[in-house]
């Protein structure tokens, strides 16, 4: 637990499930005010958004879609009326599909991309704005991936938008590292949440998985909220820029594990 954190504010996107909900619950334990951002699960949200106030902290669940720049500017907005303030903006939403590069369409491209991307963008620059405004030294984190260096095959538009955020979170650590506000990225490798179930629940799917990981476990949510926490914390006021792997190793070409090449 890191007792800085306790009434400061964060917003986290997508956090009805998953990852962002895991976040949303272990800044709940480090009693924060956590406004639960969700685009659909209301009623999951509101779950979240409750047992976030059971361990001590405060929330509200926020309908948006980080996409749409009003919807954006509403979640802030929140944190503001509801907290009267913004420290950390954990930009967790995305989605993913599988298709062969040469049959994505250009609406596939566009979609991802603009909750990926776009979505991180809008996230990142209107809580910078509001930091700056408010003269706040806050912390934006961004739920990249190991396919942020990792090429992944099927999955283009994943990996560019992934890419990009790489980028696009460096662009902003030096932009505004002068104000103390810090921009990193928390890159997951195979963590057990939804995005992944149909997979996991595939027994030769998921030992596919597991021969790329070299500590030979699938990751669990808490094991990134944890880095979320950190990375929110005091304890990484000296870090920005910079990309935290939670991976079990995936990104280390584990195909060299056995020593040849
Ligand atoms: P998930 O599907 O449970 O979570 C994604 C969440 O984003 C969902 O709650 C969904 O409703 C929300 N969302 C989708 N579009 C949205 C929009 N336009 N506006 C607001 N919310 C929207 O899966 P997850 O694994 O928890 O994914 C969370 C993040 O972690 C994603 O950015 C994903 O790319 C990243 N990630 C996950 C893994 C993994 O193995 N699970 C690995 C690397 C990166």
């Amino acid at each position: 637990m890191y007792n800085e954190l306790k009434g400061k504010t964060a917003i986290v996107t997508g956090a009805s499930s998953g990852l962002g909900k895991a976040i949303a619950l272990r800044f709940g334990e480090e009693k924060m005010n956590v406004i639960v951002n969700y685009l659909n699960k209301k009623e999951e949200a509101q779950q979240v958004a409750g047992d976030i106030e059971k361990a001590g902290g405060k929330a509200i669940a926020v309908q948006g879609d980080v996409s749409v720049e009003e919807d954006i500017d509403r979640l802030i907005q929140s944190a503001h009326e509801h907290f009267g303030s913004l420290h950390v903006m954990m930009n967790n939403a995305g989605i993913q599909n599988e298709v062969p590069s040469h049959e994505m369409t250009l609406e596939e491209w566009n979609k991802v991309i603009s909750v990926n991307l776009t979505g991180t963008f809008l996230g990142s620059t209107k809580a910078i704005a509001y930091m700056l405004e408010h003269r706040i030294q806050g912390s934006v984190i961004n739920m990249s991936s190991v396919h942020e260096i990792v090429p992944w095959p099927h999955f283009v538009h994943y990996a560019a938008s992934k890419g990009g955020m790489n980028m696009l979170s460096q662009t902003l650590a030096l932009e505004y590292a002068g104000q103390g506000i810090r921009v990193n990225n928390i890159a997951p490798g195979a963590i057990n949440t939804p995005i992944n179930k149909e997979k996991f629940d595939n027994e030769e799917q998921r030992d596919e998985v597991l021969s790329m990981i070299p500590m030979k476990k699938i990751g669990e949510p808490e094991q990134v909220a944890s880095v979320a926490a950190f990375l929110a914390s005091d304890q990484a006021s000296y870090v920005t820029g910079t990309t935290l792997f939670v991976d079990g190793g995936m990104k280390l070409y584990p195909s060299f594990a056995a020593g040849k090449g």
